[in-house]
């Protein structure tokens, strides 16, 4: 399989580290959002969210927040955002699940709200329902 956080990982291809433990690594983002975009993945192969153990989430979850204090601490930004994508629809480009730790300064332009129409077309009830009743089934 040809995946480049794994060729990251195994040393195949290079990046910048700013962190590694036996289950993640943190690293700089190619083309940064903003100054400090890191990402933070496990070693192990996942996809996305939907094949995501607990162990390895949980690894992952670790790693970002400690990367995320350090990251306020070396940068100082005023805020931050983390991003995850699943799938193309959900604008995921490398199918090597990550999590995108991004700093955040007032007036930096970056926009990742979602715009202001509301949309409605399923009813927040009905929507709630379905997914109580998947919950359940874990
Ligand atoms: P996605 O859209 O899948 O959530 O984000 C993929 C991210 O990976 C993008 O922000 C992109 O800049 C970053 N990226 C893609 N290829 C490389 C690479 O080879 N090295 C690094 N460090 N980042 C990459
Ligand atoms: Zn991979």
């Amino acid at each position: 399989m040809d995946c480049i956080f794994c060729a990251i990982i195994e040393g195949r291809a290079p990046a910048e580290v700013v962190f590694e433990d036996e289950e993640t690594l943190a690293f700089m983002d190619i083309n940064p959002a903003n100054p400090g975009h890191t990402l933070v993945i496990p070693k192990r192969h996942v996809r996305n969210i939907y094949d995501l153990d607990e162990q390895t989430a949980a690894a992952v979850m670790r790693a970002t927040v400690r990367v995320a204090q350090a990251i306020k601490r070396a940068l100082q930004p005023a805020g931050m955002n983390l991003v995850q994508s699943n799938e193309r629809a959900g604008g995921q480009e490398i199918f090597h699940i990550h999590i995108h730790i991004i700093p955040r300064w007032y007036g930096d332009g970056l926009r990742l709200a979602r715009p202001p129409e509301v949309r409605r077309t399923m009813p927040i009830k009905e929507a709630a329902a379905g997914i109580r009743r998947e919950v359940a089934r874990k």
